[in-house]
């Protein structure tokens, strides 16, 4: 189970509220899709489900427990981010092991868990190479890689294809769909592409503005947008 509830979630950085009072149920294994313009708050929601951020105020329910009674581990939780610096003296081996290292995981569970996740994102010819003789598309793998050897339940993605360039995009969109089913984990992804979000949701929250404009499915969006922002976002040209 990973389930994630926000109840009434605000957050304010000094004196300026920038989430106000959202209500959100991301479903066990659901791909959640967030999409809104930029400034509106996706980030910061993302960052404040990761726990890299406190709640100002509503609960934050992690498969009904408040997450700040939860430790890191116990949350389950990994985050690939838009910039994804590997480490550049490393091998893709040793980037994907590094995090398992610290953690102090066993020489052997971290070889498991690298070959694995490399065989999943076909790395796995790749594992001796330093990050400099890697295309855009493969080093985003390995970022994404090293998330998948943490073997979270819930995974985060803020806008993690904007680097790249356009058939790219379209190739990682792929990938990550097939890694959404052959896991079988939860995903909130952020975008403000609307294809990558009609494509990849099971779920689309559109956000202006630190509020939640429209809650479902891409198709019931696109159709029925209940108002002009929505609209403008992904409903169906009128
Ligand atoms: P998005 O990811 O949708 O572009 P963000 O979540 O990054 O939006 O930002 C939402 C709002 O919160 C913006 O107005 C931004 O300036 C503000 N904000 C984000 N992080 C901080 C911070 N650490 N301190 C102050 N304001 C912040
Ligand atoms: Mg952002």
């Amino acid at each position: 189970m990973a389930e994630v509830i926000l109840k009434n979630v605000s957050k304010s950085f000094g004196r300026v509220e920038v989430i106000h009072g959202v209500d959100l149920h991301l479903r066990d294994k659901a791909f959640t899709v967030f999409v809104g313009p930029s400034g509106c708050g996706k980030s910061t929601l993302l960052r404040l489900i990761a726990g890299l951020e406190d709640i100002s105020s509503g609960d934050l329910l992690f498969d009904g427990r408040r997450v700040n009674e939860l430790t890191p581990k116990e949350r389950g939780i990994s985050m690939v981010f838009q910039s994804y610096a590997l480490y550049p003296h490393m091998t893709v081996y040793q980037n994907m092991a590094f995090g398992l290292k610290l953690a102090k995981a066993e020489q052997g569970t971290i070889d498991q868990r690298v070959r694995r996740a490399a065989g999943i994102l076909e790395l796995g010819e790749l594992l001796d190479r330093l990050p400099k003789h890697l295309s855009g598309g493969q080093r985003q793998r390995v970022a994404i890689g090293r998330a998948i050897v943490r073997e979270p339940q819930v995974f985060l993605f803020d806008e993690p294809l904007s680097n790249l360039d356009a058939a790219l995009r379209v190739q990682m969109r792929i990938e990550i769909a097939k890694l959404h089913e052959n896991l079988g984990v939860t995903m909130v992804y952020v975008t403000h592409d609307q294809v990558e979000a009609m494509t990849l949701a099971d779920t689309i929250v559109v956000l202006s503005d630190g509020n939640v404009e429209q809650v479902g499915a891409p198709l019931d969006l696109y159709h029925h947008p209940q108002n002009r922002f929505v609209a403008g976002f992904i409903g169906s040209p009128q």
